[in-house]
């Protein structure tokens, strides 16, 4: 297979990721319930590994090179750490991981001018980017995937919201139920 991530073609339809295991801890740990990420004080925590973007996600990063170079002070070309990895477990056959910026131990698409937030994310909630902008993974995190299954990564970040103590007898929906969207978006889940 022959794959570039230079951005020129369009991300196109791409196939949904298949599941046929979900991890029974994926319904019994809490989501990120309320504001979610957003109402949290984690820092951004779980944004200092940097991710893997997938190549549907990567043309259109490389479409959008204008208006994210500028929100990370950087070329796009510094913003990864590796080539292109085929690897059918991703959207479009093939992922790239993103660089980690030494000066503040966050992923390079983190924003720069701003204490908290992903360029990527910005974009997409302010500037009518497809949602595609955003990597799968961190459209659904802190579940994840490996090989048809779906699990929770861990360990969980300290302040995550996901691990927020509530009050006794205070019922929040668990992660499955505050991903839901996203699964269903990009995932297609079977399990046997
Ligand atoms: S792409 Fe955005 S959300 Fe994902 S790890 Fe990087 S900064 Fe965080
Ligand atoms: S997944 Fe958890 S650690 Fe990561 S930004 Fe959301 S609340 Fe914070």
């Amino acid at each position: 297979m022959t794959v570039k991530a230079t951005g020129k073609a369009g991300a196109g339809r791409t196939a949904k990721i298949k599941i046929t295991r979900v991890d029974k801890r994926c319904k019994t740990q809490n989501g990120l319930h309320g504001e979610g990420c957003y109402g949290c004080n984690c820092d951004d925590d779980c944004c200092q590994w940097g991710c893997d973007v997938d190549l549907a996600t990567l043309k259109v990063i490389f479409r959008k090179r204008e208006l994210i170079e500028p929100l990370v002070d950087a070329r796009l070309e510094d913003c990864f750490k590796t080539g292109l990895k085929e690897d059918e477990d991703y959207a479009g056959g093939a992922y790239r991981e993103t660089a980690v910026r030494p000066e503040d131990t966050r992923c390079a698409f983190h924003l720069r001018h701003q204490p908290r937030g992903c360029a990527l994310f910005f974009l997409w909630a302010n500037r009518k980017a497809p949602k595609r902008i955003v990597p799968t993974i961190c459209r659904i995190y802190p579940l994840t995937w490996h090989r048809g299954r779906l699990f929770v990564d861990g360990p969980l970040r300290k302040l995550c919201k996901a691990k927020e103590k509530t009050g006794k007898g205070v019922k929040v929906p668990s992660l499955l139920e505050t991903q839901a969207k996203e699964l269903r978006a990009l995932f297609e889940i079977e399990e046997k």
